[in-house]
C-alpha cells in the first residue's frame, strides 16, 4: 500500500508510532470522544485512568488536526496577557485559570515523564521576542503581572536576547522558564498510547457523521458502526465539521504555516543556542525553533503558498537571511500548514451542547497546555466532578457572523505579508 504523505515534519520525524484499534460494527461505551488531538486524547487518558470506559473516534489519523501540525511551543498561560484574562473572566475565575495554565507546562512535562513519551521534549523555556519598541512595552507589562504572581520569567534587554537568539533583530524578549518545546506529533501519539494502555479504545479513520439522543444517552453514528454512549466529548476544535450544527460557526478559522530546513549541524549552533522556541510580538506572528536534529523550523500566519518552491519558501529564505545574515543558503525539507480556531475575545470556551455532551474549543493558537488541561477537566467532570470546578465557566454556543468574511480578509493580509517580506 502506498505510504500517505506526511502532514508535517513532526508526522515524518516523531519517534512515537501511531496506535489504533479497529471499530467493527455497533458498540457501547460510557464515553465517546470525537477527535484524536490533545483535547480528545487527554480526555481519554484521564477518563480511562478514572475507570471510565471510553472510545475515541478520529476521522483521519492521530494528530491530524492542529495537534500534529503546530510549532511545539509548550507555553504557560494563554495568548492574552494574564491581566487581560483576569479582566475578561473576572477576578476569581480569571486568576484560577491563569494559575492552572501557568502550571500547565509542568503538568505536560510530568505526563511525558510518567508515560515515557518520546517527543524531543526540552525544558529550557521559550522566548517571546519584541519585534518593535512597542512590542517590548507589551512584554514588560506581561512580565510585571507574571512577577506579581511569582512566575519564573525574565525580561531581557536587546543585547541579552540577541545573544540567546543569535540575532540583533529583536528589541528585547521575555523568557519563560516554565515553558519548553516538544515534537507535538510525538506527544499526541504518546497520549494515544497511554490512553490505550489505560483501557481506552482509540479508532482512527472513523468519521462521526451524526449524533442523536436516546432516552439513556447518545448514539454516535459513524461510517464503521454506531457507538452508544452515556456522554460525548467533542475534541474537534478548528477541524470541526457539521457533526454538531453551528459549532464550526463559533470561531474564525485562520491558518499558520511552517517550513523546516535540513539539519544544519555546526552552521546552526549559534541560533537559539539554549534550545528555546521563539515567537514574536508582531501583529502577524512569526515563530522559530530548532528540533532535536538541528533543523530550524520557521513559520508565520497564513497558508503555504506555492508549495516547497513558491512564495512561502522565498519568505522563509528572506526571513532567515534578515535574522541571521551569516547563515548563508539553506535547504528546506518540509512545509505544511494547519488551522487555528480564533474566538472574538481570544479566550477558549467550554460548551455544554446538550445534556451529557461537551466541547472545549477555540484555543486561539495556544492548545498544547489548554488541550491537555481541558481534557483532564472533562474527565474529572464526568467522573463525578462539578461544572463549577471546570477551568472555564460553561458558555452557550454563539455564532460569529463575521467569521467567513474575516477568515478571507486575514488570509489576504497574511499572503500580502509573505509577499512583502519576500522582497
Ligand atoms: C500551525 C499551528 C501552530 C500552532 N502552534 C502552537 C504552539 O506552538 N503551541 C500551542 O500550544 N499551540 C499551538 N497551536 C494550537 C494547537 O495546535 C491546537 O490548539 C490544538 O492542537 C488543538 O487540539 P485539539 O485536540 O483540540 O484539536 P485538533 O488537534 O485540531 O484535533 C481535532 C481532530 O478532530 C478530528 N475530527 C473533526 N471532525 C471529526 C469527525 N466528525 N469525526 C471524527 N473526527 C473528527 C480531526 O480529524 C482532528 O484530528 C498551533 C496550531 C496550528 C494549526
Amino acid at each position: 500500500m502506498a505510504q500517505a504523505a506526511a502532514i508535517s515534519l513532526w508526522d515524518a520525524s516523531a519517534e512515537e508510532r501511531a496506535v489504533s484499534s479497529p471499530l467493527n460494527g455497533d458498540s457501547a461505551t460510557e464515553l465517546a470522544i470525537v477527535g484524536g488531538g490533545f483535547t480528545g486524547l487527554s480526555t481519554a487518558l484521564h477518563a480511562a485512568e478514572r475507570g471510565i470506559d471510553c472510545q475515541v473516534l478520529e476521522a483521519r489519523q492521530i494528530g491530524y488536526g492542529g495537534s500534529g501540525r503546530n510549532v511545539g511551543l509548550v507555553n504557560a498561560g494563554l495568548w492574552l496577557p494574564p491581566q487581560d484574562v483576569r479582566k475578561k473572566l473576572g477576578e476569581t475565575r480569571g486568576a484560577a485559570l491563569i494559575k492552572t495554565l501557568g502550571e500547565a507546562p509542568g503538568y505536560v512535562q510530568s505526563l511525558i515523564e510518567r508515560y515515557q513519551i518520546r517527543c524531543e521534549v526540552t525544558r529550557t523555556g521559550t522566548i517571546h521576542a519584541a519585534h518593535s519598541p512597542k512590542g517590548f512595552q507589551d512584554l514588560a507589562r506581561r512580565a510585571e503581572e507574571w512577577h506579581r504572581l511569582g512566575a519564573p520569567v525574565d525580561l531581557l534587554s536587546r543585547e541579552a536576547v540577541g545573544e540567546l537568539i543569535g540575532s540583533k533583530a529583536f528589541y528585547g524578549g521575555l523568557v519563560d522558564q516554565r515553558a519548553g518545546t516538544i515534537n507535538p506529533m510525538g506527544y499526541v501519539r504518546g497520549l494515544a498510547r497511554a490512553a490505550q494502555n489505560a483501557g481506552a479504545k482509540v479508532a482512527t479513520g472513523v468519521t462521526a457523521k451524526k449524533l442523536h439522543r436516546e432516552s439513556d444517552g447518545w448514539v454516535v453514528e459513524t461510517d464503521a458502526g454506531n457507538v452508544k454512549a452515556k456522554w460525548v466529548v467533542l475534541g474537534t476544535n478548528a477541524y470541526s465539521d457539521d457533526l454538531w450544527p453551528g459549532l464550526k460557526d463559533t470561531f474564525t478559522p485562520i491558518h499558520y504555516f511552517q517550513l523546516a530546513t535540513e539539519p544544519l549541524g555546526e552552521r546552526g549552533r549559534a541560533i537559539l543556542k539554549g534550545g528555546q522556541g521563539l515567537w514574536d510580538t508582531g501583529p502577524i506572528m512569526f515563530s522559530l525553533r530548532r528540533d532535536a536534529f538541528g533543523r530550524l523550523i520557521i513559520g508565520s500566519m497564513g497558508t503555504v503558498v506555492g508549495g516547497m518552491h513558491g512564495l512561502s519558501r522565498r519568505w522563509a529564505e528572506r526571513t532567515l537571511q534578515r535574522l541571521f545574515p551569516d547563515l548563508g543558503k539553506v535547504a528546506f525539507e518540509e512545509c505544511w500548514d494547519g488551522q487555528i480556531a480564533m474566538t472574538p475575545d481570544h479566550l477558549p470556551r467550554i460548551h455544554r451542547l446538550a445534556e451529557g455532551l461537551y466541547t472545549p474549543i477555540g484555543y486561539n493558537g495556544r492548545g498544547i497546555t489548554p488541550g491537555t488541561i481541558f481534557g483532564k477537566a472533562m474527565a474529572e467532570l464526568l467522573a463525578g466532578g462539578k461544572e463549577e470546578d471546570l477551568p472555564l465557566p460553561i458558555t452557550e454556543l454563539k455564532p460569529v457572523k463575521s467569521a467567513p468574511l474575516m477568515s478571507r480578509l486575514y488570509q489576504m493580509a497574511f499572503t500580502a505579508n509573505q509577499l512583502w517580506k519576500s522582497i
